[in-house]
């Protein structure tokens, strides 16, 4: 009898699950969660067995041909999340399942293109590089792809060409030159870019005493004997099984030393699989040992997490924690015993970090509390050594899975515990195509995989918070410090009144007095900057007024692209730059611009013997340059870190007493209703790194617009007044959570055309909407986005909102169009 099964096949595009039959050569070597490769339409491709089915739904069924592994690639529960998220995200059950595989085993589709007659006359290029006329742009792109192809042996992959043209459709010239007769082009699986590393090693084969005996006769001459000698003295030393090149190094010798060792039976050669370990290069504290007593605070939440254990243990299903907890509160602490509860019960933990280099004190406390169980995942892992680690993951040699939102896809068996730190992090969320928010898709892995689900944060998201006030997660509170520092103050710098003082700096008097006088002490400064949303709103710097929207009340942003002008980007409503103030009539209206660099400049005229080092995307473009900034500053050789986004993170510097914030207005203005949510957020945990030891600390927060209920709420650490702040605004404007929201982005490298693409597809979802079934889904735009061009490409949007408005959106088909479900930004 023909088995068949139902295969998720891996080709961009495509959406689907497709049925096959499995071959009698095949039969019960292939199971669920399987690499198989596959004849799909007349190219091959791989695929991943999603299940077994008693008839296949199509007459003409074909065999699958080929097991790429024999090992299963996906595990039943990342199965059923792969089709949850899938469900949810609306995107491609393929590119979800891509997800799950390392870079080097999802081996996609290609095309090859191949001059069909090499000697063909190329034709010259006569035209100008900067012709905007399309039919000279065609024949430029084609004799570029032409001579390409000639230059590299008449034939190249689709993804070898797109390296050399940047947004010019390149695809489009060559399917007309295949029409044409001129190209050939064939799909093909390009070669596996990963394989294991092997490497040699040698071991001592005999007891030390019988080598011992036999060590005055290894060679004729001195030199060689010297050689051997050292290399079997070595051997005798260690013990274990070393790198040969280790014992190349250590006696001078080389491959032939070590084999005729090997033909006197006293040493074993082997070629052994060696993992490509990244923790290799990082070295860990000292082991911590024994474990802390628990807080009473830490207890009660302890006691819920440990029954939580209990409870799906017995078979039944739980709710998420939303463990909300200050800064140094001990969630981390907490973290730890439940992976060790976990573990203890025999299963596996998936702990979630924002991002790995940002992170490094909290990755340490996990490699100290499990040494050599732990594996790291994040984005500057090679695919070798990414390759490597899924495989550990995969064979059950790895206990804990720590990573930044792509080490939730680690294939675990047997999974007891996901944790997500610091889970308001918008880093969780993956802005490129598939989109998906991690800290959501853990909450339903937990759900599928039967695990304890621990959501942590000082600043939990409205929406989180809101879900745990729904009982839809557990709400677990360590609203005190573990040290007895306590939360530091924070001084509102009215910076309108330091204009009048006559003060033009970037520096309040405040923040001037005690830089010096934290200097004096030989303590640390950390300056923040928002870097997000820079000279983008227009306000005055008199009252503090903000120009909005007379439509919508949204701050309008301040675009200089062709002539100065104000943009609301929710309705598309503008207007020119005022040059007075419609509230109080100065003339000192003017939009914000700050940087990091200018910030540094500033604290170097002031004080020339400071050392300052300035953390940012751009000083971090080098590998590892977060860990040697953070190690830098940490081992006190510079006084002033100046720094963006990234100083908020989880960092632990006792000797760090002062925090100045620079303009804590900057962000709060921008068209996207998340807008001040990010920017209590970040006010809030930047402010949380003064004052870590007891030598305490104070922040200084430099702003405009003191009344502001954001800045009042961060400046107080009242997590729950802004809370409670923000759901009403929400309420009232009809935002998250109160209702959901989907953002359709249209990319085009023509102004025109991405307009043109996104008025249609309005007008087509507009008719939609006023049918029964979708009444109550309103559309925002289409308008262009905030960020109007990115990277050469003009941007258009569509935001549809309502109870679950995706579902309008199901059964179209939007191609060229990027659907986020619920996006976690709109600018
Ligand atoms: P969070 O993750 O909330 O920032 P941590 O778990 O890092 O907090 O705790 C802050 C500090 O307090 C750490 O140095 C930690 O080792 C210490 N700590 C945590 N729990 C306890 C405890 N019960 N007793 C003593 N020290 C603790
Ligand atoms: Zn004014
Ligand atoms: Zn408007």
């Amino acid at each position: 009898m023909t088995t068949f099964v139902q295969i998720v096949v891996n080709v961009p595009a495509v959406s689907g699950i497709f049925d096959y039959s499995i071959p009698e050569a095949l039969a019960g070597k292939i199971g669920v969660g399987h690499l198989v490769i596959v004849p799909f339409g007349k190219q091959t491709a791989q695929g991943v067995v999603f299940r077994f089915i008693d008839q296949p739904s199509v007459p003409d069924v074909k065999e699958a041909f080929e097991l790429v592994d024999p090992a299963p690639v996906l595990t039943q529960a990342q199965i059923a999340l792969a089709e949850a998220m899938a469900e949810s995200t609306l995107s491609p059950l393929a590119s979800i399942v891509s997800l799950f595989l390392p870079a080097g085993l999802s081996q996609q589709v290609d095309t090859l293109y191949e001059i069909r007659e090499p000697r063909s006359v190329i034709r010259k290029s006569e035209t100008v590089a900067t012709s905007k006329n399309s039919t000279t742009q065609k024949l430029r792109t084609e004799d570029i792809l032409l001579n390409l192809l000639r230059m590299r042996g008449g034939s190249l992959r689709g993804r070898q060409i797109d390296a050399h043209f940047s947004k010019v459709d390149w695809r489009r010239t060559a399917q007309f030159l295949v029409r044409k007769g001129v190209l050939s082009s064939q799909s093909v699986l390009p070669p596996s870019r990963v394989r294991p590393k092997f490497t040699k090693t040698a071991q001592l084969a005999v007891p030390p005493d019988v080598a011992e005996s036999s060590i005055g006769d290894l060679g004729k001459t001195n030199a060689t004997q010297a050689r051997r000698e050292k290399a079997l003295r070595f051997l005798m030393r260690v013990k274990d099984a070393v790198n040969v090149s280790w014992v190349y190094a250590e006696s001078g010798g080389n491959l032939a030393d070590l084999q005729e060792l090997e033909e006197r039976e006293l040493i074993i050669l082997r070629e052994t699989e060696i993992w490509r370990d990244p923790l290799g290069k990082i070295e860990t504290g000292e082991p911590e040992t024994g474990t802390l007593h628990l807080t009473s605070e830490q207890n009660v939440a302890w006691r819920e997490i440990e029954n939580g254990f209990r409870e799906i243990a017995e078979g039944r299903s739980i709710r998420p924690f939303l463990l909300d907890g200050v800064t140094g509160s001990g969630k981390t602490e907490l973290y730890i015993r439940a992976a060790q509860e976990a573990i203890r019960r025999g299963k596996r933990v998936i702990i979630l970090v924002p991002e790995i280099a940002l992170t490094p004190q909290t990755v340490r406390r996990f490699l100290s509390r499990f040494p050599g169980q732990v594996g790291l995942v994040h984005s500057k892992l090679s695919d070798g050594e990414r390759y490597d680690t899924w495989r550990r993951a995969r064979a059950g040699l790895l206990k804990v899975i720590i990573g930044a939102r792509s080490a939730l896809f680690a294939p675990l068996p047997n999974l007891g515990l996901i944790v997500a730190d610091e889970c308001h992090d918008s880093s969780y969320y993956q802005s490129e195509p598939p989109f998906y928010h991690a800290v959501n898709a853990s909450q339903t892995y937990a759900r599928l995989a039967g695990a304890v689900c621990i959501l942590g944060s000082a600043t939990p998201s409205v929406s989180q918070r809101y879900q745990a006030e729904a009982q839809k997660m557990k709400r677990l509170e360590l609203p005190r410090r573990i040290a007895e520092a306590g939360l530091p103050p924070v001084h509102i710098i009215d910076m309108r009144d330091e204009l009048k003082a006559g003060q033009r700096g970037i520096f309040s008097r405040l923040l001037l007095n005690e830089l010096e006088s934290t200097l004096k002490r030989a303590e640390q400064v950390i300056m923040f900057l928002n870097r997000r949303g820079t000279a983008t709103y227009i306000f005055c710097r008199d009252c503090g007024h903000v120009l909005r929207c007379p439509n919508c009340d949204m701050p309008l942003t301040f675009h200089v692209e062709d002539k100065e002008r104000l943009l609301c980007h929710q309705c598309g409503y503008e207007r020119g730059k005022p040059k007075t103030c419609p509230a109080c009539g100065s003339k000192q209206i003017r939009e914000y611009g700050l940087g990091s660099e200018k910030v540094e400049a500033e604290v170097n005229a002031l004080f020339p013997k400071v050392r300052t080092l300035r953390w940012d995307w751009d000083t971090t473009r080098q590998k590892d340059s977060h860990e040697m900034i953070l190690t830098h500053f940490a081992a006190h050789r510079a006084d002033v870190l100046v720094g963006t986004q990234m100083l908020a993170k989880g960092l632990d510097l006792p000797l760090v007493t002062l925090v100045g914030i620079a303009l804590a207005d900057v962000g709060l203005y921008l068209p996207d209703p998340f807008a001040g949510e990010r920017v209590f957020q970040v006010l809030t945990q930047v402010a949380g790194r003064a004052g870590r030891s007891e030598r305490g600390g104070q922040v200084v927060l430099q702003t405009f617009d003191p009344a502001n209920q954001i800045i009042q709420s961060a400046a107080r650490h009242d997590v729950n007044g802004f809370y409670q702040y923000e759901l009403e605004q929400r309420k009232r404007l009809g935002y998250p959570p109160f209702a959901r929201l989907v953002r359709l982005e249209y990319r085009h490298y023509e102004a025109a055309k991405a307009e043109q693409e996104a008025r249609a597809l309005a007008l087509k979802l507009g008719k939609l909407m006023s049918t029964e079934n979708w009444k109550l889904i309103t559309m925002i735009g289409p308008v262009p986005c905030f960020f109007a061009k990115v990277g050469g490409y003009y941007r258009w949007q569509i935001v549809l909102r309502g109870s679950d408005p995706k579902e309008l959106l199901r059964d179209l088909k939007l191609d060229g169009w990027r659907i986020e479900v619920e996006p976690v930004s709109l600018l």
